[in-house]
């Protein structure tokens, strides 16, 4: 399977677990959940097609860990960066920032991202604060479903975990055309020529 382009930043309450489900203990770490319909299926789609992906999520890592595996879908993510390491919550940068990093990619490389959560003012305006493709997956009822300003606009909207992977291979596609034509013959050629020393 080709890696895709695109990576793929995923939240986890109300976009792959269905928060109404959660039971916890009594330090706050989420014993066991039930996906959104579709979530996990989802999840492992995106794994087969290529994707890289990433868990972004406000929370415990024991909570993750649980939820993920008893789901069969803990080892699908390269790398799960949770708000208790990183003492910050989403939409702080340094959520996004600690993401990029633990894929081996910069700040420069956003453009090659997506995040994909439930919450408006904390997935969506995190992302979009860093130049990462933002999609908001507005099943639950439980958070607004409108921006309550401009910065919160998602950029793109889906419905249901389902219609995540096709919205992704389109925008792949585009990406993946707009970066050949970028970077073809003509940048190799150029940079072979900056190497060659000066006569
Ligand atoms: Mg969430």
């Amino acid at each position: 399977m080709t890696e895709k382009t695109l990576i793929v930043l995923l939240d986890s309450g109300d976009t792959i677990i269905d928060e109404g489900t959660e039971i916890r203990d009594d330090h706050d770490v989420v014993l066991s959940g039930d996906t959104l319909p579709g979530a996990a299926d989802m999840v492992k789609s995106l794994a087969s097609a290529g994707y890289r992906v990433a868990l972004v999520a406000d929370g415990r890592f024991a909570s993750f860990e649980n939820l993920l595996s008893q789901h069969g879908i803990l080892d699908l993510f390269e790398t799960m960066i949770c708000s208790e390491q990183i003492r910050a919550s989403k939409p702080s940068p340094r959520m996004f920032k600690a993401a990029l990093g633990a894929l081996d990619l910069s700040p420069e490389d956003a453009w090659r991202c997506v995040m994909v959560g439930n919450n408006l003012s904390r997935d969506i305006l995190g992302a979009n604060q860093l130049g990462i493709t933002s999609i908001h997956l507005a099943w639950t009822e439980r958070y607004p479903r409108t921006p309550s300003r401009l910065e919160e606009t998602p950029d793109h909207t889906i419905m249901l975990p389902e219609q995540l992977l096709p919205l992704l291979e389109e925008l792949n596609r585009n990406l993946e055309y707009g970066t050949s034509r970028i970077t073809g013959d003509s940048v190799s050629a150029l940079s072979d020529a900056v190497s060659e020393p000066v006569q």
